[in-house]
């Protein structure tokens, strides 16, 4: 298991370095997406390698003559990749329409990055009508068409309920390895559980797959080795008893190191709201039969990939209900018997900005503690954030 995070985490420090590897080795064509509303499915099946792009950490040479430095650090950071030429082996580039950021991301990248193909997707804002539903639906059959003629390949029925399968399989693994350290938040460290969920939107999603499984078998085999420890051993660690649980929300996080301060200062993110963390697998989709129907009788791997978007919890760049995400991380403290929660927001990030004081007022209600954490990259000096987390930690 060990091997296998080693693994996963020299892939998230250097995600570039992997794709390129994958294209050369492997000689499939490598899509650059940009946010978790893309369907990974569709470009699997057209015989591509979808890589989620996150940005350069550190200092930005190019971004500066094309966009304001009041943007959010990831769209800073990615369209600082395409400039410099770092993401030349792509073959092309998905945008979903979700943020202003975003959107205006897809018009400088399609302006300024010449190299590789540009493909909007252009997605329903609100998504809890009928209408929505079929919108979705057209939207991704439009995308599957649209794809296949850049990629010049007819995207299959049998290749899209593989990609399905395999990606529902993925999302099943990093539930259940959720659940096995929520129970127990001291088997795996909040760092080494962001990096599997990154590393899972990075990699050959086979690999990543038979990784996942690994680690899944891992935790199981740890959990057995302590439960058959002498009585006078076999008890919760006294370190454990003390952890403050907690529910971390909010859009990325793209600082491998951020759970191991909250660790640090007492404290355990038990489960998330996170576009990189359960956002990402939170609702494995329906399973589809041979011939392609589903349990819910819709019939077809596309209608269930969008059942999928639809179902799962939004992020704010999209509407479901003017209070379904302040009801969803109320229902997880209570699920995960959180203790409190920290709103962790990117600087410039509107859509979670303009979420937060109806999040705010929710919690409030609900007397559930809570930490709006504002941070940008790079992070501040780590002693300070630790001083945030402990003065946090100590008001419950
Ligand atoms: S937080 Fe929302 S808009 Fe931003 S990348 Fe994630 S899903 Fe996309
Ligand atoms: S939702 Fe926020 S963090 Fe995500 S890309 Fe948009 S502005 Fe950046």
């Amino acid at each position: 298991m060990e091997e296998a995070i080693k693994y996963m985490a020299e892939i998230t420090a250097a995600p570039l370095m992997y794709g390129r590897r994958i294209q050369k080795e492997t000689g499939r064509r490598v899509v650059g997406y940009v946010c978790s509303y893309t369907p990974e499915e569709i470009i699997i099946a057209a015989g591509a390698h979808p890589l989620r792009l996150f940005g350069p950490m550190g200092e930005l040479e190019c971004v500066d003559t094309h966009l304001q430095s009041y943007c959010c650090s990831v769209v800073r950071g990615i369209l600082e990749t395409g400039l410099k030429g770092d993401a030349d082996f792509l073959t092309g580039m998905v945008f979903p329409h979700t943020c202003d950021s975003i959107q205006r991301l897809s018009d400088l990248w399609r302006i300024n990055v010449t190299h590789g193909f540009h493909l909007d997707l252009v997605l329903p804002v609100k998504l809890n009508t009928d209408s929505a539903r079929k919108y979705y639906l057209d939207v991704l059959r439009r995308f599957r068409m649209e794809l296949g003629k850049k990629l010049g390949v007819d995207i299959g029925d049998e290749a899209l309920r593989k990609a399905y399968e395999t990606l529902r399989e993925i999302r099943r693994l990093l539930a259940g390895i959720y659940e096995l350290r929520s129970a127990n938040p001291t088997l795996l460290s909040g760092d080494d559980l962001l990096t599997i969920v990154k590393a899972a939107m990075i990699m050959d999603r086979r690999e990543a797959s038979d990784l996942l499984q690994r680690v899944a078998t891992g935790l199981k085999a740890k959990i057995e080795a302590h439960k058959s420890l002498p009585e006078s051993v076999n008890s919760s660690p006294p370190q454990e008893k003390e952890i403050k649980r907690l529910v971390l929300a909010g859009g990325i996080c793209n600082h491998p190191r951020l759970h191991g301060m909250i660790e640090a200062a007492g404290g355990a993110v038990v489960w998330d709201d996170m576009c990189t963390g359960a956002r990402y697998f939170q609702t494995a989709g329906p399973g589809i039969e041979s011939d392609g129907s589903t349990a819910a009788g819709k019939g077809d791997t596309m209608a269930a990939i969008a059942e999928r978007y639809l179902n799962r919890e939004v992020c704010p760049a999209k509407h479901n209900g003017l209070t379904s995400r302040a009801e969803a991380i109320i229902s997880l403290v209570r699920e995960k018997q959180a203790r409190g929660v920290i709103l962790l927001h990117l600087k410039f990030c509107d859509p979670h900005a303009f979420d937060y004081p109806y999040l705010k007022n929710a919690l409030d209600r609900e007397n559930i503690p809570h930490l709006m954490l504002e941070i940008e990259d790079p992070l501040p000096a780590e002693g300070q954030l630790r001083t945030r987390f402990e003065a946090f930690l100590e008001m419950f």
